[in-house]
């Protein structure tokens, strides 16, 4: 589409762009202004004071005029020590977004599949689409349980190179049974992506199977549990595999404002330790306050954020916003149809929208 004698003003640029990418859908981030904001499943207490000073005075001595150490090697081996994972073992993202992609960019030869649980986290989808991957979606069962039979099924048929599985899932809050986890790692022969995003909230983990499976990868994140402006994934994985995956990643992809204030606060876990403790209790009164509210159906949760069905999510979505609180609308057709979900706050903010569920609801 050149115009003629004049170079390139009338060339439709969009066309150059992958067809698969023109017709994403994207990760839609709501960034509608509102003072109580569950909607994205962060810890909602900010850093303590003191530690907040802690981190200032670290920052304060970052020399910015020189590239970050390129291997994040100090917070690495933080980070070894607080997952009883070898250095060599670990891999670290901008976000655990970034390692989701290398892992997906990595695996993206010959006819690419990736399998993975409907529903889940879209950027598994997103990404995978992006690079070139075929995406096939096996439904989970009626307890949002996988079904590993039709996950390794599919991975035989199709040749899929990766399975992603979020456990706890997101957005249903479960962790999948880990026999049937391991039932899928043991069972196929692709690269198993176990998601512990929200590992923190459920007090388990897959880490103790990694020596015995070399497809096996655990993703972890710090944004989960206080701070994700900082963007810190980590990716635990064989060695030799890590290797592989690693030249994927961009050099210098974790800051060095990053990498100093994370190692501060993995110094100082006992402050974050303290505020995991006191989500899961909340979460646990937040899932009874909804369970007793008719018309209202919560399901159990081992995350920081709960999933609920209501009559008519649309509508309570709007609702909320007026009231200045915004939480995510998941309602489309199938399992989360009239589905929301809502991160734990802190006790007054979970107050105010057990207060204002339960005055829309009796206008109703
Ligand atoms: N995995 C899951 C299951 C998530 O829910 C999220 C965040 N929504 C991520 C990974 C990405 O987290 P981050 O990039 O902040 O580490």
């Amino acid at each position: 589409m050149v115009a003629e004698g004049k170079g390139f003003i009338n060339m439709n640029a969009l066309e150059l762009i992958k067809s698969e990418i023109r017709d994403l859908y994207p990760y839609k981030v709501d960034d509608t202004c509102c003072a109580i904001k569950l909607d994205a499943n962060e810890n909602p207490y900010p850093l303590p004071d003191e530690l907040k000073d802690k981190v200032r005075d670290a920052l304060s001595e970052v020399s910015l005029n020189r590239y970050p150490d390129p291997y994040a090697g100090e917070l690495k081996c933080l980070i070894s020590r607080w997952l009883s994972v070898s250095e060599d073992s670990l891999m670290l993202g901008n976000g655990s977004d970034e390692l989701i992609q290398a892992i997906l960019i990595a695996t993206s030869w010959g006819s690419p599949t990736v399998v993975v649980p409907s529903p889940t986290f879209s950027m598994y989808k997103i990404t995978g689409l992006a690079v070139g991957h075929r995406v096939l979606e096996i439904p989970l069962d009626e307890s949002f349980d996988i079904d590993p039979a039709a996950i390794i099924d599919a991975c035989r048929k199709e040749r899929a190179k990766v399975i992603f599985l979020s456990t706890p899932n997101n957005p249903t809050g479960n962790r999948f049974s880990d026999d049937k986890v391991l039932e899928v790692v043991k069972g196929s022969h692709a690269l198993v992506v176990v998601d512990e995003a929200y590992g923190d909230f459920s007090g388990k983990t897959l880490v103790p199977y990694l020596k015995e499976n070399m497809n096996l990868i655990i993703l972890r994140t710090l944004s989960k549990i206080g701070i994700a402006g900082l963007r810190v994934g980590i990716m635990a994985a064989n060695p030799d595999l890590l290797n592989e995956l690693d030249k994927v990643r961009l050099p210098y992809n974790i800051n060095s404002l990053s990498q100093t204030a994370a190692a501060v606060v993995l110094n100082n876990m006992d402050a974050i330790n303290g505020q995991i403790d006191a989500i899961i209790a909340e979460r646990e009164r937040v899932y009874r306050a909804l369970k007793g509210l008719d018309g209202v159906s919560p399901y159990p949760s081992e995350a920081n954020f709960i999933l609920f069905k209501v009559r008519d999510a649309d509508d309570l979505h709007k609702r909320l916003i007026e009231k200045g609180i915004l939480i995510k609308n998941l309602n489309r057709a199938g399992r989360l149809e009239n589905c929301m979900r809502v991160t734990v706050g802190t006790p007054a903010e979970n107050d105010a929208l057990l207060g204002a569920m339960r005055a829309i609801m009796s206008n109703e």
